[in-house]
């Protein structure tokens, strides 16, 4: 009876030894999944230690019952195993638990009601040479004992299908898998009570299973994780570094190694201070991820990207960083040549707009004399007339006309006259105020707009300009020419249009010709509203 204790004694302690190894690599699912295993393997072994132990029947039944729930936990608990070892994606999810926890919850309430029913156990008996009591299995036993290798065989052919598609070099775990479903299997057959009486021993095979699968995870698993490690860190198209606490370069990934050919450095910087390799200082935070930029590393015309984040230990101890580079050399010429085509765009789309403001002032301009043209004046007195009459403020236009122009011409030339027009278009543009608009009409017409200006005001203004022009010669191939205007005044007449008044200042101007010449003559007084039709022409 004690060598047996001792046996499951010693089981317990060898499991609770692999458990707690598996549990510090928990982590990783495959182990999580084998501590929990190990920790019922455990339980159960504790639980035979009981049963040996107890003295009477229903202490042992007790004992027994509850070892049949745990079985019930471990082998569920090796199904999800199964499954994670053939696909190291499978998740344990709840309706996977929910459909699990069926069958044990239905044994609970058989197995609380086992003591009167007797289906599960029919009876409690003591067996010889140990003198503690052993269960009698009725029919609830073997439909559970059905449905214990049921979960079993699922399990094996799961992954016994696995590793028939494995390549060959690949099927040590999954060997290793089905070689630990052998040891618990072979215990529990060999105990079943048709063999006799006796105590189940298969909590000592599965103590078996348990230390080969651990043995098997952690000769493979690592082995998986350092392999998957080096070759996701070598396919990242980022330069990667690792970097150790005193700043110097651990581990450096493909795309590292490729960005210092390219800078022509050296292969193999392990050991060297990362700001020396980079020919700079570098800010190495041990809280928080930093980021910075560097143009032209080492003088090569390299630009790179770095993004540098603390590595830390268990415990939250900064360790050393990984260090991310990317290089943007390209990116960042692109940028610049985006940014220069940007800047010659706007300079073209300036000058286009220039050369546009340049049209439009010309199509507005008389090219001889630069001032403005007929057709500006029709523009802007459609614009004011329309104003002053709305802000009841008065507005005056005079018609002006350079008196015998024609002698000039045949005279001295045409040349001459052109130059005389010049002189007076300068001398009236000279003369007029901020808001006035002087036009040259055609021929040796000009027109003035005297916003503001009343008829009396306007005759007066004008009057001076007549007196200026009249007292300022021209000089014309050597001599001094002196020339006059006669000028017509008109105001603004509630209800005229441009062709109205310039009608009037017409009319006007006829007069002053009439009159002799070299004066200004105003418009009659206002006449009744008159329809708009085409101005004349002063003579
Ligand atoms: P009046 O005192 O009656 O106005 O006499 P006028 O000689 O000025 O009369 P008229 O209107 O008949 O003459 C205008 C002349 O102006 C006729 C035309 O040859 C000349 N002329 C028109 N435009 C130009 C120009 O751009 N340049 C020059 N040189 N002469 C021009
Ligand atoms: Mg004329
Ligand atoms: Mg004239």
């Amino acid at each position: 009876m004690l060598p047996l204790a001792l046996a499951f004694a010693l089981s317990a302690v060898l499991t609770a030894a692999v458990t707690v190894f598996a549990w510090h690599r928990r982590e990783t699912p495959l182990f999580r999944m084998n501590a929990f295993v190990g920790f019922w393997i455990v339980a159960l072994d504790v639980l035979n230690v009981i049963q040996i132990l107890t003295p009477g029947p229903a202490g042992a039944r007790l004992v027994v019952s509850s070892g049949i729930l745990v079985m019930h936990v471990i082998v569920a608990g090796v199904l999800c195993l199964s499954m994670t070892v053939a696909d190291r994606a499978w998740r344990v999810s709840r309706r996977i638990v929910a459909w699990l926890a069926v069958v044990p919850l239905l044994l609970l309430g058989l197995l609380v009601s086992d003591p009167w029913s007797g289906w599960f156990y029919t009876a409690m008996v003591p067996v010889d040479p140990y003198g503690m009591f052993v269960p009698v299995p009725g029919p609830g036993y073997w439909v559970s004992a059905v449905y214990i290798y049921g979960l079993l065989t699922a399990s094996m052919v799961r992954v016994a299908r696995v590793r028939h598609h494995a390549p060959r070099d690949k099927r040590k775990l999954y060997d290793w898998t089905l070689a630990a479903f052998v040891p618990p299997i072979v215990v529990n057959i060999a105990g079943m009570p048709m063999h006799g009486r006796t105590v189940d021993m298969t909590a000592i095979g599965l103590a078996v299973t348990m230390l080969i699968v651990y043995g098997a995870l952690a000769r493979s698993l690592p082995q998986y994780i350092q392999v998957a490690h080096r070759q996701v860190f070598d396919t990242i198209a980022d330069a990667v570094a690792v970097i150790d606490e005193s700043g110097r370069i651990l581990d450096v990934n493909a795309a590292a190694r490729a960005l210092m050919r390219k800078a022509g450095l050296p292969e193999g910087p392990s050991g060297t201070p990362i700001a020396d390799f980079l020919g700079l200082d570098f800010v190495l935070s041990e809280n928080a991820d930093t980021e910075q930029t560097l143009t032209d590393v080492l003088g090569r015309g390299a630009d790179l990207h770095l993004r540098i984040s603390p590595l830390h230990d268990r415990r939250g101890r900064c360790i050393g960083w990984a260090l991310v580079a990317r290089d943007i050399t390209e990116a960042n010429r692109r940028r610049r040549e985006a940014e220069e085509s940007n800047v010659r765009l706007r300079e073209q789309l300036e000058t286009i707009e220039a050369l546009r403001a340049d049209l439009v002032e010309q199509a507005v301009r008389d090219t001889l004399t630069g001032l403005y043209n007929r057709r500006h004046l029709m523009e802007i007195l459609a614009r004011e007339i329309p104003r002053a009459a709305g802000e009841g403020t008065p507005l005056s236009v005079a018609l002006i006309d350079v008196d015998h122009f024609k002698r000039i011409n045949d005279t001295h030339g045409h040349d001459a006259g052109d130059v005389v027009l010049t002189h007076v278009a300068a001398l009236l543009a000279g003369e007029v105020r901020h808001d006035d608009v002087v036009v040259r009409y055609g021929g040796e017409e000009f027109v003035l707009l005297l916003p503001g200006a009343g008829a009396e005001e306007a005759r007066a203004r004008l009057d001076d300009l007549r007196r200026r022009v009249g007292r300022t010669p021209v000089e014309v191939e050597g001599r001094h020419l002196t020339v006059t205007f006669s000028a017509g005044v008109a105001d603004l007449a509630p209800g005229q249009g441009p062709r109205d008044l310039l009608r009037e200042a017409d009319r006007a101007l006829y007069g002053a010709k009439r009159l002799g010449r070299d004066r200004v003559e105003l418009a009659a007084a206002h006449p009744p509203r008159a329809l708009e039709s085409g101005p004349g022409e002063a003579a």
